[in-house]
């Protein structure tokens, strides 16, 4: 976090590429909303092999903090001096706090994000996650640390998905079985299409789960959302885990709550 006497008030988000991010949106009207005047958020396109000489460069350049996205999250944990205990248990950090010393901290805001997102907290309830990527490791991550009794684990490549419940203490799910919670993890349905012939589970199985998470988003919500809303069950759209992470991401930079009505806003503009 920057001081009075620390001039640093520039904020961003890696990725590659990251031209879809809705990040700036968000963080620009929360900073708004806050009266944080003289603070932006902007894009920051930073190729793989440019991480590590590109990041620690910012502070010096006004640079907070700066948010994380595909493909260096783990590269980002790695890089950093600190890491709190949950990114260093999920292996991947989606927010860095630059001090003023140049020194970088890293931290995860997807995995609470997750946990907050839910309609009923997760103690002692069953979980399917999709996926064996990043996400899915905060997710799965997540749901354990917050007590559920069991998570499994899906994904199309299966050695992957053995290995990350392997590590994370999950289960492997060779076949979808009933839960509590589905959550989508995979890359499915970003474009728009249709995602039931690359994930294991049928709209017709929706109703075997109390709740469909789906950590993709697209502007008019994602086809796996917009069935689970059909059949009448409750559903959480990955734009409301893009406000949550961010929120909490900008409490880390700023110190300040962040509005998440003007984030929830800025949103639904940036998808008119
Ligand atoms: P990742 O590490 O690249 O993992 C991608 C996952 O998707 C892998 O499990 C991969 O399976 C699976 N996959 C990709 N194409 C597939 C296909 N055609 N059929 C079946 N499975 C497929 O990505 P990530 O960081 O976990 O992100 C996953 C998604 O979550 C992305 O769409 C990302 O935008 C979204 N996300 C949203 C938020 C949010 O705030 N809402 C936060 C984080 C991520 P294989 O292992 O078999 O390749």
């Amino acid at each position: 976090m920057t001081t009075e006497r620390d001039p640093r008030r520039r904020l961003g988000v890696v990725g590659w590429p990251v031209a879809h991010s809705r990040s700036p949106a968000i963080q620009n009207a929360a900073l708004a909303a806050a009266g944080l005047a003289g603070w932006r958020y902007q894009l920051l396109p930073v190729a793989p092999e440019l991480f590590d000489e590109t990041v620690p460069a910012l502070p010096a350049a006004g640079f907070a903090g700066v948010n994380v996205t595909i493909p260096h999250k783990q590269a980002a944990l790695a890089l950093a001096g600190t890491a709190s205990p949950q990114a260093r248990a999920i292996g991947a950090a989606n927010t860095l706090v630059f001090g003023a010393a140049g020194e970088i901290a890293a931290d995860n805001t997807d995995a609470p994000a997750l946990i907050a997102s839910l309609p009923f907290a997760p103690g002692g309830r069953t979980a399917l996650v999709l996926g064996a990527g990043g996400s899915a490791r905060a997710a799965v991550w997540a749901l354990l640390d917050a007590g559920a009794a069991e998570v499994s684990v899906w994904n199309r490549t299966a050695a992957r998905a053995r290995a990350l419940a392997a590590e994370l203490g999950a289960t492997v799910a060779q076949r979808p079985r009933p839960a509590d919670l589905l959550v989508n993890c995979t890359a499915v349905g970003l474009d728009g299409s249709d995602p039931f012939d690359r994930l294991p589970v049928s709209p017709g199985d929706l109703g075997r789960y109390g709740c469909v998470v789906d950590l993709v988003y697209t502007g008019a919500g994602t086809v796996l959302i917009q069935r689970a809303r059909e059949q009448g069950l409750p559903a959480v759209d990955g734009s409301e885990l893009l406000i949550g992470q961010g929120a909490l991401s900008f409490e880390i930079f700023t110190g300040v709550t962040a509005s998440r009505d003007a984030m929830r806003a800025a949103v639904a503009r940036s998808t008119i």
